[in-house]
């Protein structure tokens, strides 16, 4: 595979680890070819990185965002934790433009994961057969079995909490490896508001320790002190994002981690193969040679490159299907001190509407409590209920007894939902992504069902003062996974159909949205994509 060679030896060479010390660091010199270049370390990128590193591979991750060392540079304070998102300008139009910035993806090593509230569910069996089971969407061309091996994996390695039986999808193999979290006031009050309706919950899987946490090759985390930020970023390292977790493993693997360093282009040989990935670093332009290419740089991201560099897309499928779970969240007031910003935000979960029996709508959604920050839901008010100034300020005087709820729903793959590349030109001179995004009458009548449901939900909890905020999360599709070269980028290995040595894995390859929350899916994808790759180049 090539022996690595020692790069600016001396200069170099070191990553923080979550504490902020230095840990030596391999480096490989941009001029010789690497096995494999990892673009983005978020939760597609992590953990294949970490994968590769192991089995001797000469690997370099090139990362646009900053090195953060947790315990020295997060605070407890979201405005300075602003700096966790990605907040160059993304262009956003059609019926319900998605919001972006901070609420949608983030930026450093680690990605999205960086901020993530850590809710780590298992897709089911039958989200990976929405076609099959409803005659619309799409099918994946894997099955929960191909998944199954890697999710087991990952929870390790990052650190799942979870209950001892999960009432939904099928039993586990083995336990959760930590016991579950304590519930905060919100899911305190869901739970009792579903009691009464019949409604099954359970404390969810959340990457959040409950217990001190020992890994090979980590080393020892400390439990959750239940301090509420998992969304401005953990600086005890309590919660799994990838920074202190695969990364490290990574980094200890003989992993180069290079940051601060934005990807622009692929320069491709005559045979079509990438030869090389262009980037920029302190203003300068670097070349990395290379013999592979994943991209990992999140469902905005990865296909703008794409598109930017004319690269994989035969198809045409580049940027199409952009999907965003729908994400109903209700808000209510209650006699009791909720403190809505202690306690893990991502706490309790209910799958009892996985498959509504009276569902007028294909796939399902799930229930689940929120934690929320001050600014964060000042922000949700503003946006959500129209109020300012004196008003905001008054609506806020009651935060303190606010709790909340929302639904993680399906969302149907629409060939309108697109991301393209408009005219307008970002700092860097690239063109800026335009994503259109309307829901469709399915996430339409998921999200009216649910809302009846959330509704009862509260009022038999005590709410007060309810109000709903409709609004669709995370970034999904634009670079779809599938068996057929004419209506997919990947294949189920996640190869280019038309780049024989570019892979892509993130949040850009799923071919339907799921009906539970990605992160713990795209790390399942991104171990299994390495072992596919490793077996592929030992055959
Ligand atoms: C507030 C919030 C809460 C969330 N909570 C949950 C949750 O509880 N559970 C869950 O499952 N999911 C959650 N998510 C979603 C989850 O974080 C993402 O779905 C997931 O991290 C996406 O993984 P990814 O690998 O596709 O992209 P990312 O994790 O975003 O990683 C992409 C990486 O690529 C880098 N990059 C991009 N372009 C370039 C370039 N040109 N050059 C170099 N590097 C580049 C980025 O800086 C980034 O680090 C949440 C998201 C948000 C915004
Ligand atoms: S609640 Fe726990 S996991 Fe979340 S930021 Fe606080 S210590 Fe970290």
């Amino acid at each position: 595979m090539g022996e690595p060679v020692q790069w600016r030896t001396g200069e170099d060479g070191h990553a923080p680890d979550l504490h902020g010390r230095e840990v030596p660091m391999r480096r490989y010199r941009p001029g010789e070819g690497v096995d494999a270049v990892v673009v983005g370390t978020g939760a597609g990128g992590a953990p294949l990185l970490a994968r590769l590193a192991r089995a001797g591979l000469s690997v370099v991750a090139l990362e646009a965002g900053r090195h953060w060392a947790p315990a020295r540079d997060f605070a407890t304070d979201e405005s300075e934790q602003n700096k966790l998102f990605w907040t160059d300008e993304r262009l956003s139009g059609g019926d319900d433009p998605i919001g972006f910035g901070k609420n949608n993806s983030g930026i450093g090593v680690g990605g999205s994961t960086l901020h993530y509230t850590a809710y780590t569910p298992r897709a089911q069996p039958d989200d990976l057969r929405l076609r099959s089971e409803f005659g619309v969407g799409s099918d994946w061309p894997l099955a929960y079995e191909d998944l199954e091996p890697y999710y087991e994996l990952a929870e390790r390695v990052i650190g799942v909490s979870g209950p001892d039986s999960y009432p939904w999808g099928p039993p586990r193999r083995a336990p959760y490896p930590l016991a579950p979290l304590p519930l905060n006031g919100a899911a305190q009050l869901m739970k009792r508001g579903c009691r009464t309706l019949g409604i099954r919950t359970s404390p969810a899987a959340n990457a959040a320790l409950s217990g001190l946490y020992h890994q090979d090759g980590i080393g020892w985390r400390a439990a959750c002190t239940n301090r509420g930020f998992c969304q401005a970023g953990c600086n005890s390292g309590a919660k799994g994002s990838m920074d202190v977790t695969f990364v490290p493993l990574a980094i200890g693997a003989g992993a180069e981690i290079r940051a601060e360093s934005f990807v622009r282009l692929f320069e491709t040989d005559a045979g079509g193969r990438i030869s090389a990935v262009v980037y920029q670093r302190d203003g300068v332009e670097e070349r990395q040679l290379c013999r592979n290419v994943f991209l990992c740089a999140g469902a905005v991201e990865t296909p703008r490159l794409l598109l930017i560099n004319g690269l994989a897309n035969a198809s045409g499928q580049v940027g199409r299907n952009f999907m965003a779970h729908t994400g109903l969240q209700l808000w209510g007031r209650f006699d009791e001190d909720v403190r809505p910003y202690k306690g893990i935000p991502g706490a309790l979960i209910s799958e009892d509407t996985h498959r509504p029996a009276d569902a007028d709508f294909a796939g399902g959604y799930l229930l689940q409590s929120i934690g929320v920050m001050p600014l964060t839901y000042a922000g949700q008010v503003a946006r959500g209920r129209g109020l300012w100034g004196e008003a905001l300020t008054r609506h806020m005087r009651g935060y303190n007894h606010t709790a909340g709820i929302n639904i993680l729903g399906e969302c149907l793959p629409s060939p309108d939902n697109t991301l393209t590349l408009s005219d307008e030109l970002d700092g860097r001179g690239l063109p800026k992504p335009l994503i259109r995004f309307s829901n469709g009458e399915n996430e339409r009548r998921l999200t009216a069902h649910a809302e009846t449901i959330m509704r009862a939900i509260w009022s038999e909890a005590g709410a007060s003062e309810v109000w709903a905020f409709p609004r669709n999360a995370h970034t999904i599709g634009t670079c779809r996974m599938g068996r057929d070269s004419e209506n997919a980028v990947v294949d189920p290995d996640g190869r280019a159909f038309d780049v024989p040595n570019l892979f892509i894995c993130d949040n850009s390859v799923f071919p339907s949205a799921l009906s539970v929350n990605p992160a713990l899916t795209i790390m399942a994808l991104s171990l299994r994509m390495a072992d596919r790759f490793l077996a592929a180049a030992r055959a």
